[in-house]
């Protein structure tokens, strides 16, 4: 017997890290609103690895932390190993990586969720989303209960119709042996669904590990915190060490030897897997020259014994896994806590959004998070919050956020999956990002704190401090350029203790520290008249010296970019209409629909000479001219 239950603003399905993301930005922009979940002792559940953050991943949690997302702040409370990667390269690809204490990352987001003002969490089953006149009005859940809601979002992740496998085993369960999401029906709302897959490897108890037997890693004395609006003292404490082993001939011998049972091999997994997150049983058929994979050990938290074994994700029958596991250095004697499987889920078509993450067809409709065909907690959130602006944005008719691809990965996430869709699950990569140079994981909140201030998420403390912050590099950089060093001997002596070539006359020091091998603090004894400044906004000043002139060429680029993302294309546009445009092009543009000549241009199948056609029917339009059609 279905009930009214409730009157309410926003209606979040999922408490996962898009779920989190999506339901606190939209109570925090005062929307009553309530997550529903199958379970709520998973809220910013890690099904998966036990980290937040990695080469881009690390970009997009600093991005959401800067627009005034959670992620960010979470992971600085629950994290027990930091680390800067990629520290040998350049600034573009610096990325932060923390191992999470699994149970405190959830309940710190528990705790935060269940303290903030218009939020509720509830235990529910969304079995249906109500839609009248292609207008969202609520949902229905398994306990009868009807919500109406002006807006939706849905953040099921992997759980709707999904189904685990471990070897033959097989069973329509979600991850961690929780219910899955299997009454709700995307397609009967005309949502195009696909079939995507993903796996996790095994947990071992970590009294059976020979740790001995295995290089520690460790993490950074210098950690630097996800959140702009904490310092390293603010998060300091003592870390924990992960461990490093290798796979052998001897594991890859069993593997092979029962690759038939692996449901990936045998054809009973239907759904497509991640490429850059590769089962080991993909490893050992498509990297057979190679005689070992690395494997490591990660503890799981510090309440627990658990450890994931990160490298060996798979479905293979599990006594084929603990035999797999027991023949690497280190694991002899491994006993498994939990298996490792892999799972198969519905997801969306994630071309049937606008990069507002709203259904084209569905009014008040959003969709964040892996059920848009993303892989990962980052991807996730990112588009948690994004969706979560924008549907209170919606409710209160004001235009809805858009970040572009020169703003920020999360810009580059959501037009690569609602511009050129995905194939398989999509995870972000730096190389995906055209203008990298420009979205360091250093300097997101100079691309986007203002943008979370403006629509009400960043605090009025949190924004002053950031204001402060830019000025003090904006000054000090400006004073740079005045301060000007002669030849005298401090001076020479500075650059010999640096092996850098001496100078025969003066230079500003904003020149002067273009050279790589020189720091701002190296001239602090005839710098003197340097202000007090922290490590982080040095980092910054040095970083724009540096790269000046790469900087400068980028922004030309993003220049040229977002001129053609000005270029607006009429929604009503019949793309027939525009002559000599070739067939699947027309057809392409015809699917999508995009907004402007940019996105038209990032569509695989249309060349730049259908852009051009496009640009001259455009203008030809502008000037009242149809004698294309007429040509036609
Ligand atoms: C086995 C496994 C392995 C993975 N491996 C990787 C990997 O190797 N690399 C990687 O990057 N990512 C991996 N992931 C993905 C990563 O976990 C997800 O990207 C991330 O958790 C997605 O977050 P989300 O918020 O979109 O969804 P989830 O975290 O899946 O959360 C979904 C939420 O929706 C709720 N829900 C679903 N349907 C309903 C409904 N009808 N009613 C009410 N509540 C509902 C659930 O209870 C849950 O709270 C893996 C995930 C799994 C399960």
């Amino acid at each position: 017997m279905l009930y009214d239950a409730a009157d309410i603003d926003v209606a979040v399905i999922g408490a996962g890290h898009a779920g989190c993301e999506a339901g606190l930005a939209c109570a925090r922009l005062n929307k009553k609103t309530i997550i529903f979940t199958m379970s709520v002792d998973t809220i910013a559940m890690m099904p998966c690895n036990p980290n937040i953050g990695g080469t881009s991943k690390g970009h997009l949690v600093r991005e959401i932390d800067a627009l005034g997302g959670e992620m960010g702040k979470n992971i600085d409370k629950a994290y027990i190993q930091s680390k800067m990667l990629n520290q040998a390269k350049g600034p573009a690809v610096h990325s932060l990586r923390a191992q999470a204490d699994k149970i405190k990352y959830t309940n710190e987001m528990t705790q935060v969720i269940q303290n903030t003002p218009n939020l509720l969490v509830k235990q529910q089953e969304v079995t249906q989303i109500l839609v009248e006149n292609n207008k969202v009005v609520g949902i229905k859940t398994n306990t009868g209960a009807v919500y109406n809601a002006k807006a939706v979002i849905i953040a099921a992740g992997t759980y709707i119709k999904s189904r685990v496998l471990i070897g033959e085993c097989i069973e329509h369960i979600g991850p961690n042996g929780l219910k899955s999401a299997n009454t709700i029906s995307l397609e009967e709302l005309g949502i195009e669904i696909r079939r995507f897959k993903t796996g996790t490897p095994a947990r071992v108890d970590g009294r059976t590990v020979n740790i001995d037997e295995m290089e520690p890693q460790y993490g950074d004395e210098n950690i630097t915190p996800f959140s702009f609006s904490n310092t390293k003292e603010d998060i300091s404490r003592k870390q924990i060490k992960c461990y490093l082993t290798y796979t052998n001939e001897l594991t890859h011998q069993i593997i092979r030897d029962n690759l038939d049972r692996s449901p990936m091999y045998s054809g009973v997994i239907e759904g497509i897997g991640p490429r850059y997150c590769p089962s080991i049983e993909d490893k050992v058929v498509r990297f057979a020259d190679k005689e070992r994979h690395q494997v490591f050990i990660e503890p799981e938290g510090e309440q627990t014994q658990e450890m994931y074994v990160q490298g060996m994700s798979s479905s293979l029958p599990e006594e084929v896994q603990i035999k797999m596991l027991r023949s690497i250095k280190g694991l002899s004697n491994v006993e498994l806590v939990r298996t490792g499987y892999a799972i198969e889920y519905d997801c969306i078509n994630p071309i049937q959004l606008t990069h507002s993450l709203e259904l084209k067809n569905i009014s008040g409709l959003f969709s964040a998070g892996q059920i848009n065909g993303s892989s990962g907690y980052e991807e996730a959130a990112a588009q948690g919050l994004i969706a979560g602006i924008n549907a209170a944005l919606k409710i209160d008719n004001k235009e809805p956020l858009i970040i572009d691809r020169s703003e920020g990965y999360i810009g580059v996430l959501i037009d690569d999956l609602v511009t050129k869709g995905t194939k398989e699950p999509y995870r972000m990569l730096t190389s995906r990002a055209e203008y990298r140079l420009l979205l360091r994981q250093d300097n997101a909140d100079m691309r986007l704190t203002k943008k979370g201030y403006d629509i009400g998420l960043v605090s009025e403390s949190a924004y002053n401090a950031f204001v402060q912050k830019k000025k003090s590099i904006e000054t000090e950089i400006k004073r740079l350029q005045k301060v000007y060093l002669g030849t005298s001997e401090t001076v020479q002596n500075i650059l010999l203790q640096k092996n850098s070539t001496p100078l025969k006359s003066g230079i500003s020091l904003f020149e002067l520290l273009k050279r790589p091998e020189l720091e701002y603090n190296d001239f602090n004894e005839v710098n003197d008249k340097r202000p007090e400044l922290t490590p982080e906004i040095i980092e910054q000043i040095q970083i724009e010296l540096k790269y000046e002139g790469y900087i400068k060429r980028q922004l030309i680029q993003v220049e040229q970019f977002k001129k053609l993302e000005k270029k607006l294309i009429p929604t009503d546009l019949d793309y027939n209409d525009v002559y000599s445009l070739r067939l699947e092009a027309k057809q392409k543009l015809e699917q999508l629909r995009p907004i402007s000549i940019g996105q038209a241009s990032r569509i695989s199948g249309v060349s730049p000479a259908d852009v051009s056609m496009l640009l001259i029917y455009l203008e030809q339009l502008k000037r009242g001219k149809n004698n294309v059609r007429n040509r036609g």
